[in-house]
Formats: C-alpha cells, sequence, structure tokens
C-alpha cells in the first residue's frame, strides 16, 4: 500500500530533493499535499505532476497567480493558518517538515498534535520548542524522524541499541568554505564566499548556518532533545569529507558511525520508509569505500564562536535556544543584505542573548514572544551597524 505523504516547503532543497526520491519511488508514495513559502511557479510544477489535494501557499495574492497554473482542481489555502488546516485535513500518515527556520515551529506542533509521523528536517522547531515537541510527540504516540544527516546517522547507529549505554554522540560537521580562510579576513567575506559550500549543496540560510557553524550549534541542541542526552556527552569534530554523517560511542568502548554519499537523498529515503526500508538505492551511492580517506580535526573556537555560544544556550535552556535561533535568523538575513558583516552574525546573536533575561517556564507564547523579542532586538542593533 502506498504511503501518504505531505511536504511541507516543497520548493526548497529538502523538498526538491524529497519529491524526486517520491518520482524515483512512486509506487511506495502518495502526495497528498505540498506547502511553499512564495514560490507559487515551482509549487504548481510540482502539483500539476504529484496531483495532491490541498495546497498552501503564504499569501491570498500568490493563490491568484498559482491558480491559474494548475491544471486539476486543488484546495489552496494560505498562510500559517492555511497551512495549519492543511495538516489537519491532509491524508497524510507521515508529514516532512522541510521549511525552513522557526516558521516551522506551529506546522511541527500542529502535526504532532494531529498524531502524525514527522519526518524533520526544519531542526530550527526542535531548537525553539524542545522539551514542548517532544512531549507532544509522547502525548500523541506520533513518531519524529530525524532528517538532519548527522541525527539521521546517529538515529540509525542507536537502533536496536536501547540497552546499551551511550559515552558519547559524534556529530560531525564539513567545516564549511571557511575552515581555511585567514581568520584576519574573516571581516570582508561575501556573502557569495560564504553561500559556496564544499561538499553540500542548501538552502541560503542553512548554507550560511554551515559557514558560521551556527548550524552545528544549532544540531547540538536538535540532538540533546532528540536523543534525551547531556549537551556534555555530545562531541562535535571537523571531518572535511562528509563521508561519516555522525558516530556514537558505546561505554562498552564500541563506536558504531554510518557513512554514506553527501546527499540528503539518503536521509531523507530513510526518513520516508521508516520504520520499513527503501530496496532500491538512490543514484548518488558511494560505490566504494577504497581510496577513501577519512580525516577528523578538533574545531577551532575562535574561528567559530558560535560552537561555544551553542553549548551555553543549551545549559542554559528556557528561552534562550528560541533568541538564539531567532536572532540568528535575522543576522543572517541583515548579511546577505549587506546590512552586517560576516563577523557580526555571531556578535549579534551573542549580544541579543546577553540582553534576554531567560524564562525557565516555558509554553508556546512563552517561546512565540521570546522568538519576537529577538527578532526585534537584533533587527535594532544590525540597523545600527
Ligand atoms: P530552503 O530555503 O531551500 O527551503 C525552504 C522551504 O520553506 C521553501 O519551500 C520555502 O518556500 C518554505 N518557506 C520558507 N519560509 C516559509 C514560511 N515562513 N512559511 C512557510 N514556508 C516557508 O531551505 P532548505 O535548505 O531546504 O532547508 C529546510 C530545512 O531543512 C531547514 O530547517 C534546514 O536547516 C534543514 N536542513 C536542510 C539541509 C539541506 O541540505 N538543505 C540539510 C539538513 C537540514
Ligand atoms: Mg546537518
Amino acid at each position: 500500500m502506498k504511503k501518504n505523504l505531505a511536504i511541507l516547503g516543497s520548493t526548497g532543497s529538502i523538498g526538491v530533493t524529497a519529491l524526486d526520491v517520491v518520482s524515483q519511488n512512486s509506487n511506495d508514495f502518495n502526495i497528498t499535499a505540498l506547502s511553499a513559502g512564495s514560490n507559487y511557479k515551482l509549487l504548481a510544477e510540482q502539483a500539476n505532476k504529484f496531483k495532491p489535494a490541498i495546497l498552501c501557499i503564504g499569501s491570498e495574492d500568490l493563490k491568484k497567480e498559482l491558480e491559474p497554473l494548475l491544471n486539476y482542481k486543488a484546495d489552496i489555502k494560505t498562510g500559517l493558518e492555511g497551512l495549519k488546516t492543511l495538516i489537519k485535513n491532509s491524508e497524510a500518515a507521515l508529514v516532512l517538515n522541510a521549511i525552513v527556520g522557526a516558521a516551522g515551529l506551529l506546522p511541527t506542533v500542529t502535526t504532532l498534535e494531529c498524531g502524525k509521523d514527522l519526518a524533520l528536517a526544519n531542526k530550527e522547531s526542535l531548537v525553539v520548542g524542545g522539551q514542548l515537541v517532544k512531549d507532544l510527540a509522547a502525548k500523541n504516540n506520533a513518531r519524529i524522524i530525524p532528517v538532519d544527516s548527522e541525527h539521521n546517522a546517529i538515529f540509525q547507529c542507536l537502533k536496536g541499541n536501547q540497552n546499551r549505554c551511550v559515552k558519547q554522540i559524534v556529530l560531525t560537521g564539513s567545516g564549511g568554505p571557511l575552515l581555511n580562510y585567514p581568520l584576519d579576513k574573516f571581516k570582508d567575506v561575501t556573502p557569495t564566499q560564504a553561500l559556496n559550500h564544499p561538499t553540500w549543496g542548501m538552502g541560503r540560510k542553512i548554507s550560511i548556518d554551515s559557514a558560521t557553524m551556527v548550524n552545528k550549534g544549532l544540531e547540538i541542541i536538535e540532538a540533546k532533545w532528540l536523543f534525551d542526552i547531556d549537551v556534555a556527552i555530545i562531541d562535535v569534530v571537523i571531518h572535511p569529507q562528509s563521508i561519516v554523517h555522525g558516530m556514537v560511542e558505546f561505554m562498552d568502548g564500541s563506536y558504531l558511525c554510518m557513512l554514506g554519499p553527501r546527499s540528503m537523498s539518503i536521509p531523507i529515503i530513510y526518513s520516508l520508509y521508516y520504520p520499513e526500508y527503501a530496496n532500491s538505492a538512490p543514484t548518488d551511492s558511494l560505490q566504494s569505500c577504497r581510496g577513501l580517506n577519512l580525516e577528523f580535526q578538533e574545531p577551532e573556537l575562535k574561528r567559530f564562536p558560535a560552537l561555544k555560544l551553542a553549548r551555553e544556550v543549551a545549559k542554559t535552556l528556557g528561552t534562550a535556544p528560541a533568541v538564539f535561533n531567532a536572532s540568528n535568523e535575522v543576522a543572517v538575513d541583515a548579511f546577505l543584505d549587506g546590512k552586517i558583516r560576516f563577523d557580526q552574525i555571531v556578535e549579534v546573536v551573542t549580544k541579543t542573548l546577553d540582553q534576554h533575561k531567560v524564562i525557565v517556564k516555558l509554553d508556546l507564547d512563552v517561546l512565540l514572544e521570546a522568538d519576537a523579542w529577538a527578532r526585534l532586538e537584533s533587527k535594532k542593533m544590525c540597523e545600527r551597524r
């Protein structure tokens, strides 16, 4: 029987790769809903191919552009409320959340409230929502299957090892385009340089996050919640080849690691089929392990101050991760718009966190308020520079 699947953020890098996977395995999946922020042209193309009953786009104006491009009758929703209705009404058993940023939080919440399984690419919703998101999944008996490659790798390593004590979890990171760039030139790094990731082709926001390694910082917090572990046992290593995606060391001295090509198709396939397995490989497989050269290095904290900052945030918790994330989103946009320098991204996040009074008792409203506050403060800071 085909699995019913909804994809949120289908026009982005993850969304497009996921639809490629579905195309190559059309006997196994049925697309029931697709959503996009603003790219109505690509959404129309995707919809005409996969014919989902429900669509969602960012606004009423965009809906007017989308509707005439469709070659079938679809129920088109708009905005955040539309997205929530899409999740509720769609017949999907599995929702892939491939939206970028904290905008993915409420869709994550709605998916879990509906008791639907969640293939989670949108790491920000777990960073911001943390315990709340985990509690909702448990309460509604819904599974969270990590799509982020490192977490997907660790998820695979932990499978079948529930009774084994974990000593540490290792997140690998390529180090991004600035791994060997002279530190004294960080002030002059341009968006083009920072977007030029050496091993992964991704959306703009996560590409900049990889250059600052804020991405790995977000992933420390993501791993903490996903695997219910102390941040003290989450290690980060630089692995420029991006072949080993994650490792787990157990108390008995064994390491398990997951290797694979640098392709998001692999964790996407794993997540879409879970708890079953695909029996066809994507086009880009590793072919052979011969000639593989695997290096692991200590990350330089002076080069990547976001790593230290993220660890502090992960220890503080409360509203701190929401502020860390929101401030970073604003700073990344400001950098891409030419308003601040590359080295000011993490500076803005640090200063915003310094000004924040952490609230420990959380509910969704408190988190959304902290997010909004951080955006406002960070925006003011970026305008002043
Ligand atoms: P992207 O920018 O390429 O795509 C984002 C998608 O979200 C688009 O479809 C866009 O229309 C939609 N969107 C944006 N803002 C929205 C809003 N306010 N409301 C509704 N929809 C909105 O991003 P991406 O690189 O595909 O990343 C998506 C998520 O997956 C991010 O959380 C990222 O951290 C995570 N992730 C991505 C990769 C990768 O290889 N790209 C790897 C690991 C994790
Ligand atoms: Mg990752």
